[in-house]
């Protein structure tokens, strides 16, 4: 079956009856970019900048920054995308050189997007790197831990800002995508459509403040799963608000490579499951096995459940 999977890697992830998910990668550099599209991926759903920033004495320049991202977009392939999210430090990733006082709660602290507020000019360097790049049909710009709506106005008019200064239309940028990852993102969810072009679940830190239970907490890591139904109605609060602005949602945590929770995903409406990229064949198979009806039908009985042991026995059942 796995010869198999990876000889059909590069058809569409079509159900039987007939809905394409898109099946994306999740990448960090042009090397993972290359497994994954020979893996059939199509476009990179999640490209990780932060990366680029760690181990190191100072920022990367623009042209350094420049240097990652380019290639990444050469070998995206036409009509796909290359989602890069903007740098996401802090909580259980801290970075030397960002400014950032010690805090007692960093997962509830100065993380993510709330980092450029005192660190503007990595914000800057990392949008006028990515203006730089091109085609914008192929690059999509994603902002981390969004909590609340004027994070996105923030980001939009820094990026603005800087693409005027380097004779850009405003009318012409990237699109412009936030991460999903908070329940106050699922929960305002056709509030956020109205201002953003695309949603993308961090199924871990989705989880992690669902359950508020710590992801890399030595007893309750391993019970914060994405498969508990409170997890999945987040996502499926998410999807009826983006759905009523007709707004791209993809999936782009640990989760979308996990068979059980990405059929129950798509099941609730999610477009896009951005994948590692060994996974990319085996979720492909998964989706050409089923309709999307029956997958529907699944999330619902997944939404039933009262664990998420009885959630993985359900889908296993179906599929
Ligand atoms: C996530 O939270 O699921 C996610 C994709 O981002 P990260 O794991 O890098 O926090
Ligand atoms: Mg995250």
């Amino acid at each position: 079956i796995r010869e198999q999977n990876l000889a059909n890697a590069h058809q569409p992830a079509t159900t039987t009856d007939r809905h394409t998910v898109q099946i994306s990668g999740n990448i960090s550099d042009v090397s993972e970019a290359k497994i994954a599209i020979e893996r059939g991926a199509e476009g990179f759903g999640l490209v990780r900048s932060e990366f680029l920033f760690h181990d190191r004495a100072k920022a990367p320049s623009e042209e350094e920054q420049i240097a990652i991202y380019q290639p990444i977009l050469d070998v995206t392939g036409e009509g796909h995308h290359a989602v890069v999210r903007l740098l996401d430090a802090g909580g259980d990733k801290p970075i030397s050189y960002v400014r950032a006082a010690p805090e007692e709660n960093p997962l509830l602290g100065i993380r993510g997007v709330r980092l450029f507020i005192d660190n503007e000019d990595l914000l800057r360097t990392q949008l006028r790197a990515l203006l730089k790049c091109k085609p914008y049909n192929k690059l999509h710009i994603m902002i981390p831990m969004i909590a609340v709506m004027k994070e996105v106005d923030m980001v939009r008019e820094i990026m603005h800002d800087e693409a005027k200064k380097l004779g850009i239309n405003t009318n012409d940028l990237p699109k412009l995508g936030i991460m999903a990852e908070t329940p106050a993102v699922c929960a305002m969810s056709e509030q956020f459509a109205r201002h953003v072009d695309f949603f993308s679940v961090g199924s871990n830190d989705l989880t992690q403040y669902t359950m508020a239970m710590d992801r890399t907490h030595s007893r309750l890591a391993s019970e914060a799963s994405a498969a508990n139904p409170a997890v999945l109605h987040q996502i499926r609060l998410l999807c009826e608000g983006a759905k009523k602005h007709n707004t791209h949602v993809a999936v782009c945590g640990g989760a979308a490579s996990d068979p059980i929770t990405a059929a129950v995903f798509i099941g609730l409406g999610v477009d896009e499951l951005a994948c590692s990229g060994v996974s990319v064949p085996q979720i492909k198979a998964l989706m050409r096995k089923h309709s999307l009806k029956e997958l529907q039908a699944v999330a619902q009985k997944a939404l039933a459940c009262e664990t998420e042991e009885e959630v993985k026995h359900v889908v296993t059942q179906a599929l």
